[in-house]
Order: C-alpha cells, then sequence, then structure tokens
C-alpha cells in the first residue's frame, strides 16, 4: 500500500484510489491511497531498503529526502490526522541541527471532543469551528520538546495567520517554510507579514522538486 501526499499544484482529477483530498478549503491537495497491485507506477520507495539489497553497492542514495522534503511531508503528514472537513493543516518544527522538536495539526483543544464541537464554517459565531479551533502551528510550538525555539524554523502547509504569527514571533522560531500562500490578500496575512517583517523573521515557499512522497505499509 501506497500513502501518496502530493504537493499543492493542481493534481488534475481525482482517481479511483484516492481517499480524500487533503484539503485547503476544498482545493490543491491530494491524498490517495493505492495498492502495488493496482500501481501503473512504478513503486519508488523512499526508504529503499528492498531495492538495494544488493550488498554489492557501496555508493550511497542519491534520491534521498532533502532537509526540507523531510520536514514538509512530516507537516503534511501531520495534517491528515485533523478531523476537520474543510482544511487539513500540519506543521514541524525543525531545530538548526535539523532535528524534529515539535508538530502539530488544526484541532480542538484537549478534552474538547471532535463530535461535541462544530466544524462548520459559517453560521453564528459560536456555531463555527473558529472560537474554537487550535492551528497547527499553535500546536506544533506546544507541542514541542523544548521550550526556547531559538533558531528553529517551522514548515506549515499554509501561510500562518496573525495569531499563529504571534506565537510563532514569541516563540523564537525565526524561520517559516510554507506550501501556500493563498490568503495572502486577507488582512490576517497581511497582519501576520507585517510583525513577521519587524521580527525579522524569514519566510520562503517552499517549491517541491518532486510530485509525491510514498510512504507504505507494506
Ligand atoms: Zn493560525
Amino acid at each position: 500500500m501506497l500513502l501518496h501526499i502530493e504537493p499543492l499544484q493542481t493534481c488534475g482529477k481525482a482517481m479511483q484510489t484516492d481517499i480524500g483530498l487533503m484539503q485547503i478549503d476544498n482545493e490543491t491537495m491530494r491524498v490517495r491511497i493505492e495498492t502495488m497491485a493496482t500501481s501503473n507506477e512504478a513503486a519508488q520507495p523512499c526508504c529503499a531498503a528492498e531495492e538495494n539489497a544488493d550488498s554489492t553497492m557501496t555508493e550511497k542514495r542519491t534520491d534521498y529526502l532533502s532537509w526540507d522534503e523531510y520536514f514538509m511531508a512530516v507537516a503534511l503528514l501531520s495534517g491528515l490526522r485533523s478531523k476537520d472537513p474543510n482544511t487539513q493543516v500540519g506543521a514541524c518544527v525543525a531545530s538548526a541541527a535539523n532535528k524534529i522538536i515539535g508538530v502539530g495539526y488544526n484541532g480542538f483543544p484537549w478534552g474538547c471532543s471532535d463530535d461535541d464541537l462544530p466544524w462548520s464554517r459559517e453560521g453564528s459565531y459560536l456555531d463555527t469551528k473558529y472560537p474554537y479551533v487550535c492551528h497547527a502551528e499553535l500546536n506544533a510550538v506546544l507541542n514541542s520538546t523544548v521550550r526556547d525555539l531559538h533558531d528553529c524554523r517551522i514548515y506549515v502547509a499554509l501561510f500562518p495567520c496573525n495569531e499563529c504569527g504571534k506565537v510563532i514571533i514569541q516563540s523564537g522560531i525565526r524561520e517559516i517554510i510554507y506550501l501556500s500562500d493563498k490568503y495572502k490578500d486577507t488582512d490576517s496575512v497581511k497582519a501576520a507579514k507585517r510583525m513577521f517583517e519587524k521580527s525579522g523573521v524569514k519566510c520562503r515557499q517552499f517549491v517541491p522538486e518532486r510530485d509525491s512522497v510514498l510512504v507504505s505499509f507494506v
């Protein structure tokens, strides 16, 4: 079984093997599982231990994940844990030494059942998810194994909102790597960028160099 997490470019129409879309407001991210038997693509597992079982091989692999690919993939994988039916966002905090410090995804606070609070985006404020949901960046920072995140960087699928921007800045994180900036025209993102600029937090967009990362359970 192969788990495909594909980048935020247009992925074409969904395939029959799709298990769902990692949606950022109903677009762009496709997630699909396919079996080896039904795959039309050559299996290219990132962990290619089986493929490289030949003991005569002495050269290192050349198609290993870059650090950016690795941490962004962890962020996207974390997003799959979200119960939000419309928007699944994951985040991964990495240290200057390239160690994973924290991960998170959007969800309700601890003890608040995913079944009791609303996931709606429309209606009166208290009947929507907005007053209750914790964004991925907040959870990744709070879940971090160390308190001081100075010189860390955070990988996120979506450019942070202003509220997460405050958390990121105050945590000491110095760089944001994001996939999508689809809300760049909103006041929230404009405010976040204003704060990042004044605080010296660098922001750069992740540009994938491969179509997908495959995670196999078999
Ligand atoms: Zn946020």
